[in-house]
């Protein structure tokens, strides 16, 4: 558990929550439920393996191959599970396609349900109460201090997760982006544009 250590030499003590996470996995691991090793294990796959590349390489293909973006539109779960892709905060996954008319963006209002399988961890923002209950009652103003400005005409959708059904949004391919590889596409597909709260990156970028 990582201690903030204050100027004059102190450290704060770890917060109420951290110090009941903390109760609760010695308690498990005491009891013979769980064991260390597996829990430094589930650790490490979402710190280090699984993270927002994953999810990239999907949206790559999405935007260059019309079959499986229609297949991943149609039943997100079962295409992800054929890619070997789920598991924990993976069960029922829907991905969401922005268009010239449409933006989607996803929030969790009750607390912070995410596809853990495909993104890796979400943002700390993701769960702040700010954008929780912010993004579903003025997305336009949430999304521009994002820095993205979605124009008047074009309508924004907000869905909330839940404990069954996870979002990922597949952004709008950018212009000028014809002739790049999967690899290179990938690169433009960043964690934030799958949440909503951005726009993939231009090539300029
Ligand atoms: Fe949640």
């Amino acid at each position: 558990m990582k201690k903030i250590t204050h100027s004059n030499g102190y450290t704060s003590p770890p917060a109420y929550a951290a110090l009941r996470i903390k109760a609760i996995q010695s308690l498990l691991i005491e009891k013979g439920i769980v064991s260390e090793e597996a829990l430094n294990e589930v650790v490490d796959i979402y710190e280090n393996k699984v993270g927002p590349h994953d999810g990239a390489k999907i949206i790559a293909r999405a935007w260059t191959d019309v079959s499986f973006r229609k297949k991943l539109l149609d039943d997100g779960t079962q295409t992800l599970s054929e890619l070997g892709m789920t598991g924990f905060e993976g069960a029922h996954v829907v991905f969401l396609e922005n268009t010239s008319d449409i933006h989607n963006v996803v929030v969790c209002t009750l607390c912070s349900c995410y596809p853990w399988a495909v993104l890796g961890l979400p943002p700390a923002w993701f769960k702040a109460p700010q954008y929780r209950s912010r993004v579903v009652i003025e997305p336009r103003k949430v999304l521009e201090e994002f820095g993205t400005n979605i124009p008047d005409n074009k309508e924004i959708r907000v869905w909330d997760s839940t404990a069954e059904i996870r979002y990922i949004v597949i952004p709008e391919r950018p212009e000028g982006t014809e002739s790049l590889s999967s690899s290179e596409l990938s690169c433009l597909i960043t964690r934030d544009s799958m949440i909503g709260t951005r726009l993939a990156k231009s090539v300029r970028e």
